[in-house]
């Protein structure tokens, strides 16, 4: 195999993913909703592959279908607050992964650093690797670990962050809202990211995949629409999160043309063109939206509303048995401390505790979730062993099942 394949072979969705199947668990673990998505999306999929368009079923544009760019560029120049143009400021990729995968691609250097907050979604590191580039990892910490927190109450240091930015620093990662933890980053919290990477000359890859996905009235701050970052920004958005189709793995960047010509150039020499019937469907679904955005109707709130209650059932069934969730302030995804379980795996592997605790919940209880140290970098894996992670985007009766296996043993 290639060199640069070294370290890259397995991950946590491959392992994970298999052993829920082998011991057929609920699952809580990979992050995809078990109820419909929206119909209007679903019918206009079949209306693009059996109406009258036949060509609907062909090759399309290779940087994005026209319709879907073009009502891309509409809905970002509005939440952009600037003119987005769709033939040169979008791209269409196979699901945010292949946006993320361009943009290491697309700019990283062998010896070049990028920054990566922890915990971070697992794919910026190999892909940092496989660019021949090196992650620099920083930590958000939790400012009273051991007791029931919020999201907000993990943060940054600074002085930290700063430390980590040298001459060879590239780009910086930043996911927010954020998979594992729901983080929601403050205006602030983002000015301070983005002042750095003016002072430094650094890219941003802004991994927006959970836009939408805000409880308790928190709202999303693009570091993109920050004074000066538009130019140094990249921003990843997906149609699996938006319309709640994560199957049909359809993702997009908007960025200034310098910056995208290197990301397309890419996606071109790999992908080339993402399937033109999905791309017609989720056109059709922003048309809709877009005329109901600040509606109660519009599917970018409708959704968060319907999981605001599923996160705080999770949450109330987590610390009925005695863990400790971290209360999302967005996405979809919860993590919680189990250590005061007290739980005996019987696992005298060298994995961290987490790892174990997780394995022994799919074989023994049937029960799956992901272990967040996967969320960490190899020196910081024992920061997380207590945390375990949930996704509730799930039917009620699914959660009250999780909620039923976890009682049963306490
Ligand atoms: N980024 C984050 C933070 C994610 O959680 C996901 C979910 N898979 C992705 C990117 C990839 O999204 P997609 O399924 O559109 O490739
Ligand atoms: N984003 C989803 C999660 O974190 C799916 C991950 C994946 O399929 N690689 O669970």
């Amino acid at each position: 195999g290639a060199k640069r394949l070294e370290g890259n072979y397995g991950n946590v969705w491959v392992e994970y993913i298999a052993l829920t199947m082998k011991h057929n668990a609920l699952n809580l673990g990979q992050g995809f909703p078990d109820f419909a998505p929206p119909d209007y999306v679903t019918k206009a999929l079949v209306e693009a592959v059996t109406g009258p368009n036949v060509l609907l079923n062909q090759y399309t544009r290779g940087y994005g279908h026209p319709r879907l760019v073009n009502a891309i560029a509409k809905l970002f120049s509005k939440l952009h607050d600037r003119p987005v143009d769709p033939m040169t400021n979008v791209l269409v990729t196979a699901g945010a992964y292949e946006s993320l995968f361009c943009c290491f691609q697309g700019f990283i250097n062998p010896g070049d650093e990028v920054i990566i907050i922890e915990p971070f979604f697992d794919c910026y590191e190999p892909m940092t690797r496989a660019a021949g580039g090196t992650p620099v990892f920083v930590p958000l910490r939790p400012s009273k670990p051991g007791s029931l927190m919020t999201s907000a109450e993990w943060k940054l240091d600074p002085a930290e962050l700063e430390s980590k930015f040298s001459r060879k620093t590239k780009a910086l990662v930043i996911n927010t809202p954020n998979n594992p933890l729901g983080k929601v980053f403050t205006r602030e919290e983002l000015e301070m990211i983005a002042n750095l990477c003016k002072k430094y000359n650094v890219l941003v890859f802004a991994d927006e995949v959970y836009e939408w996905l805000l409880y308790d009235g928190h709202k999303h701050t693009r570091i993109a629409t920050l004074p000066g970052m538009w130019d140094r920004t990249l921003t990843i958005s997906s149609a699996g999160k938006t319309f709640s189709v994560t199957g049909w793995k359809l993702g997009w960047t908007v960025a200034p043309d310098h910056l995208m010509k290197h990301v397309s150039a890419f996606h071109q020499n790999c992908v080339y063109t993402c399937a033109t019937p999905i791309q017609e469907a989720a056109a059709v679904g922003f048309e809709l939206e877009l005329g109901r955005l600040d509606s109660p109707d519009c599917y970018f709130l409708e959704l968060p509303a319907m999981l605001q209650p599923k996160r705080d059932l999770l949450a109330a069934q987590l610390q009925e048995v005695g863990m400790l969730p971290v209360t999302p302030d967005g996405g979809y995804f919860m993590v919680a401390d189990f250590s005061h379980l007290g739980v005996e795996t019987g696992d005298d592997s060298d994995e961290p505790k987490d790892c174990k605790f997780v394995k022994w919940l799919i074989r023994e209880k049937k029960f799956a979730t992901i272990p967040t140290s996967a969320f960490y970098s190899k020196e910081h894996k024992s920061v997380a062993e207590n945390y375990i992670r949930f996704c509730f985007i799930k039917e009620d009766s699914t959660l009250r099942r999780a909620g039923d296996i976890l009682k049963e043993w306490k």
